[in-house]
């Protein structure tokens, strides 16, 4: 049964940029509509099970896509209220300020960005104090200038971690708290009586079972769910976007719920269905005024998918390493050259502890490497490192569909060097402070495991900019070729650094946030 709906703004998506956007929005009194192809993800004791999230892949979308041989893989995408964020590691950074502009690497280009640091500044500082980040400005020397301090102080480091950091310190790198939205308050490392968070293991890649990670439901849709004029449909799979004749405008939002089709309009629609979703939505939704798909005179929409470079590591100590809450210090030092190359590496910060049942989930390659090791032995002596390296937007990276209407995700691997270096840049510090000298790769986190899978930092297909022939959207995100079409999310990125992603997918949802406030003649949350 079809109902007709209309709203001033209807959101699709509900992770980091769809569920801050509507945040900002909700005090405007508009009508709002959140479409979410998800539910709330439950609230259950396997959210703490190492077992259930990372090798049965209990909160995973069940969906298949195909590589550009068509051979089918499962992304590491999770559809709920929220988004991704119900899973992420919470690291929040920001784009350097050199980010922005043109950056060489070995491997190519990193584009500029239509905007500088400078216009993404203040939307820095409010995205961290909404995500209560907990960091400490200066101790990283390749941040750029903030407007204010951080509202939160840093996680402090258990002593292994503070016994690392020292190491590091002494053979003259810069190691920093790496900046962390969490809903934790903290005495002497312990959290206090009144804290969500619990400083438990399972912070990097697990749900948080008691709302302690600044997640985009908690902090935002919750919130903004609270305001009478938002409304929240879940278990709703947006399938296209029809527009009027001329094509200059969206008029139906085609959503598939519970069996049914159900449409619904609004002044304002904006996709906000994650990098990868967004794209497809737009392809899906091509008509006779856009044969290629929506928004995309200019071809670029599905192309330039980035995701980082990115791998997954373990050291064996000697010394056991108790730490619970291993995710606190980060390493910049590499991220644009190294004493002996000029090129950018990335950047080195820990993980979330390895737990002996994730090990035991990639058995068979380590059994065959290291048979002399007892997995739970090494679970107990590793300490875990993530190092993450920027990738090249490259045209034939890119999302497409085939004639059945599936995802198809095509990727070659780009600048890889700078990882390989950055690597090795690890070992050989870790060696001189007489930690194993062999970097052993973790499979199981963030999809590694398959290669394309480890979609957790999808980016950059729908990207922004002045010329409408380069870019699908222009600065405030709106389409070029539609009057009332925005896309909110991580499609927007025309380089993706070699920071995590969300902070400046969040930042950015609060800068569009403004231009949609004008646009709607409201003011909005000011925090
Ligand atoms: C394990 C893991 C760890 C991570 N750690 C970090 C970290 O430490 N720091 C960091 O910055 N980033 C991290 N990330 C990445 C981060 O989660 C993403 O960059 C971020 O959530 C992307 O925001 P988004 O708004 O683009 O998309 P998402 O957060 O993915 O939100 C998209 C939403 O759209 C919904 N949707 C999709 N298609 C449709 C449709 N057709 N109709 C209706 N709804 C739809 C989805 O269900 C989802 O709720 C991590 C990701 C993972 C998976
Ligand atoms: S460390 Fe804190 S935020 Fe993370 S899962 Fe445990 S309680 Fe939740």
């Amino acid at each position: 049964m079809a109902t007709d709906k209309h709203y001033e703004v209807i959101i699709i998506g509900t992770g980091a940029g769809g569920g801050t956007l509507a945040y900002h929005l909700a005090p405007s009194g508009k009508r709002i509509l959140l479409l979410e192809r998800g539910g709330y993800l439950p609230r259950e004791k396997d959210n703490w099970d190492a077992r259930a999230v990372f090798v049965e892949s209990k909160y995973r979308a069940k969906e298949a896509w195909l590589d550009k041989d068509g051979n089918p893989f499962h992304p590491g995408v999770q559809y709920y209220v929220g988004g991704n964020t119900k899973v992420y590691g919470a690291a929040l950074l920001r784009f350097r300020e050199r980010d922005f502009g043109e950056v060489g690497h070995h491997g190519g280009v990193s584009p500029a960005w239509p905007l500088s640091y400078t216009d993404f500044e203040p939307y820095y500082t409010k995205a961290e104090r909404l995500y209560h980040v907990h960091g400490q400005r200066g101790a990283d020397p390749t941040e750029g200038p903030a407007s204010a301090p951080y509202s939160y102080p840093p996680v402090s480091h258990e002593p292994r971690i503070q016994e690392l950091c020292d190491d590091f310190r002494r053979l003259g790198h810069h190691p920093f708290p790496l900046p962390l939205g969490i809903l934790l308050d903290e005495e002497d490392g312990k959290a206090l009586h009144n804290s969500a968070c619990v400083r438990c293991p399972a912070f990097d890649g697990f749900p948080c079972l008691v709302n302690g990670k600044a997640d985009a439901q908690v902090i935002c849709v919750d919130p903004a769910l609270e305001h009478s004029n938002v409304e929240l449909l879940t278990a709703a799979y947006v399938e296209r976007l029809e527009t009027s004749p001329s094509g200059r405008e969206v008029t139906k939002v085609i959503v598939r719920r519970k069996g049914a089709v159900e449409e619904y309009a609004a002044d304002i629609v904006v996709v906000a269905c994650g990098a990868i979703n967004s794209a497809a939505l737009l392809l899906r939704s091509a008509n006779g005024k856009h044969p290629g798909g929506l928004a995309n005179s200019s071809d670029v929409v599905g192309r330039h998918y980035m995701r980082h470079n990115c791998s997954a590591f373990m050291a064996i100590s000697r010394d056991p390493n108790p730490t619970v809450f291993q995710k606190t210090l980060a390493l910049n030092d590499f991220y644009f050259r190294s004493d002996d190359w000029e090129y950018p590496l990335g950047e080195i910060q820990m993980l979330g502890k390895t737990d002996g049942e994730m090990l035991k989930g990639e058995a068979p390659g380590w059994a065959i490497w290291k048979p002399e090791f007892a997995l739970d032995f090494m679970a107990e002596h590793s300490i875990d490192f993530w190092l993450q390296s920027e990738d090249l937007p490259h045209p034939d990276n890119r999302v497409t569909l085939n004639p059945h209407g599936q995802i198809v995700l095509s990727i070659q691997e780009n600048n890889l060097e700078g990882h390989q270096r950055l690597k090795a840049k690890l070992e050989a510090i870790l060696t001189e402070i007489g930690l194993h000298d062999v970097l052993m790769p973790r499979a199981l986190y963030l999809g590694k495991n398959i290669p394309i899978g480890g979609t957790a930092h999808q980016a950059g297909t729908v990207r922004f900019g002045r010329d409408p022939k380069t870019s699908a959207l222009d600065v405030n995100c709106k389409a070029h070729d539609l009057d009332n079409l925005y896309v909110v999310d991580a499609s927007f990125f025309v380089s993706i650094a070699a920071v995590n992603p969300s902070l400046t997918i969040m930042a950015n949802a609060l800068r569009v946030g403004d231009h949609l406030l004008d646009r709607l003649g409201a003011t909005g949350d000011s925090k």
